[in-house]
């Protein structure tokens, strides 16, 4: 539809008085509510003007982070209609413009469902998504007994985004006056104007009560990554013992061309693994002089780094040395913390382990050491 001149509206100025708490704001897979109803909206049309419309109190908190998106932020009124004209007076649009009004607190609408309701607005005026109702449908006395079945073939629910010609909306603003409406469809219907309902996906639910958290969330599935690492250096004299970001005073260090801290390679190989960027020798190759001696925990900072551009965070580290030598147990505790706070993790989501070798091989021999590591990512 290029032909089609559309602005978006997005209404998030309730006070989630049902809800308990700012239900916008919990994160649906590293989203917020709302943001996912934004996103909804702009991928079919990602250049519309587009209007959030929030509470009062909250346009100066997040004016600034929406406007960085080119998204417009203005106050929301004491009712959702009001909502509703505050974000159109501030879309300024001509009378010919395709107005899509959509809740703030619908996180999932499929973008060929937008189109659909869209297309039906361009050609008639009005329009809105709606789905069929799938349950039998009971009036009820107010004793809480049932006084009818209400048949259900000609029912539908109401959801948005509705879609209305600029000038339609202008005119039934104008003749209704100071009156109440639900939604801006039932404003033009008790008008007389028709009103084209467009099926949509059953999954564009609002969310309103906290089960409906539950449900919407399995719309958008957790993602994880996961990736292992592992390293060894052999034990060298005359260099100090580095494990974890911890000093091992008095005890052998480990050969290497940084300060070797085997641990700390394998959690960053671990990292960079998970988010698909190769392995630490092709960051930091050991022909490099800027790297010697050079402290571990600049490797792993990078790799966050570079999972954190490619959209991911660290979720939780597990990490087993094996060594004859040194005793790690009476430093785990220490190793553990400095873990967790180079990874911006809790204590929790963090584990350090060792075991000997039982006298086999390289490291049962005590020749070095290894380290194996496991992270999770997620989405960011
Ligand atoms: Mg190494």
């Amino acid at each position: 539809m290029p032909e089609t001149n559309v602005a978006i509206i997005i209404v998030a100025a309730g006070s989630s008085t049902r809800f308990g708490t700012d239900k916008l704001g919990v994160l649906l897979c590293g989203r917020s509510v709302l943001e996912r109803a934004v996103a909804a909206l702009r991928k079919p049309f990602p250049d519309a003007p587009l209007v959030l419309v929030v509470r009062g109190d909250q346009v100066e908190q997040v004016r600034a982070r929406w406007e960085e998106l080119a998204i417009r932020v203005t106050a929301g009124g004491e009712r959702r209609q009001d909502s509703v004209r505050n974000g159109f007076a501030a879309l300024d649009a001509a009378d010919d413009t395709i107005v899509v009004i959509h809740d703030g607190a619908r996180p999932f609408v499929p973008p060929d469902d937008v189109m659909r309701v869209v297309a039906a607005a361009a050609e008639g005026g009005a329009a809105l998504l709606v789905t069929p109702v799938v349950d039998t449908v009971k009036r009820l006395r107010p004793d809480g007994t049932v006084e009818t079945t209400v048949p259900r073939d000609r029912l539908a629910r109401a959801l948005t985004p509705q879609a209305f010609r600029a000038g339609l909306l202008r005119s039934a603003w104008e003749a209704a006056g100071d009156t109440f409406w639900t939604d801006e469809a039932a404003l033009v219907e008790r008008q007389g104007g028709a009103v084209v309902a467009v099926y949509g996906d059953s999954r564009n639910v609002k969310v309103t009560h906290p089960d409906d958290l539950a449900f919407v969330a399995g719309i958008f599935p957790r993602r994880t990554r996961v990736g292992q690492g592992f390293d060894v250096h052999a034990f060298a004299a005359g260099r100090p013992l580095w494990l974890c970001g911890i000093r091992f005073p008095g005890e052998m260090g480990l050969a290497g061309h940084s300060d070797a801290d085997a641990p700390l390679h394998a959690v960053t190989d671990a990292i960079l693994g998970a988010c698909g960027c190769g392995d630490i020798g092709e960051h930091f190759p050991p022909s490099e002089e800027r790297w010697r001696d050079a402290p571990s925990e600049l490797f792993v900072r990078h790799a966050i780094a570079l999972a954190s551009q490619r959209g991911w965070c660290l979720a939780g580290c597990d990490l087993t040395l094996l060594a004859e030598a040194p005793r790690i147990a009476p430093h785990r505790a220490a190793m553990r913390a400095r873990l967790a706070e180079l990874l911006g993790l809790a204590s929790d989501d963090v584990n350090v382990k060792a075991t000997t070798c039982e006298g086999m091989g390289f490291v049962g021999r005590r020749e070095g050491l290894a380290a194996l590591a496991v992270v999770t990512l997620e989405p960011a």
